[in-house]
């Protein structure tokens, strides 16, 4: 979308929960977009049964960027491209880790840009430290009482003992 007004990017994602390595994503974006609008898919096709609800999952994303001025989540449930229509947003962007994302981003990236012509898709490379990174793998550690306080903000590692315990 050319011309005028705020340049504007959608983040979408699960965020269950969100990692330091989307924090990191969303803070770099941050910082080349006037403003971000992080889109938090309510029920996400991909996966399972989300852990944490739509409302939870926005919290912790909340929390976890308070200290940026230009950056606001919110839960979505319709299609990706028309939430980014109602935002007015220039971009989709995403960030890429390792290898395994390419594949399923090169066909969203197709079907997005079938359906939404005018709106670019843009990728962010993940930060090394945060590459191998991903909610399900913190999850998988959680789960057997492993310590992701270094992956994830502070109350997310807390909510996440809370909601796994056995
Ligand atoms: P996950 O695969 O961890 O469940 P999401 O579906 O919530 O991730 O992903 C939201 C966006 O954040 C996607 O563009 C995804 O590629 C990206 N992302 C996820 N984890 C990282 C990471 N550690 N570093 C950079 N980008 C990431």
């Amino acid at each position: 979308m050319a011309g005028k007004g705020p340049r504007i990017a959608v983040c979408p994602g699960s965020y269950d929960p969100v990692t330091n390595g989307h924090v990191d994503i969303i803070t770099r974006v941050a910082r080349i977009f006037d403003k971000v609008v992080v889109g938090v898919v309510d029920q996400p096709v991909r996966k399972e049964k989300t852990l944490f609800s739509g409302e939870e999952r926005r919290e912790f994303i909340r929390e976890a960027i308070a200290d940026l001025g230009n950056v606001e989540v919110e839960v979505f449930s319709n299609l990706l491209v028309e939430f980014a229509r109602q935002h007015d947003a220039a971009a989709i962007v995403k960030g890429l880790r390792a290898i395994s994302d390419f594949e399923y981003e090169f066909e969203m990236n197709q079907l997005n840009r079938k359906l939404a012509p005018e709106l670019e898709s843009v990728y962010v490379f993940a930060s090394p430290n945060y590459s191998f990174l991903s909610s399900t793998g913190v999850k998988e550690m959680a789960t057997f009482g492993g310590d992701v306080s270094d992956l994830v903000p502070g109350p997310v590692a807390g909510a996440l003992i809370e909601r796994l315990k056995r």
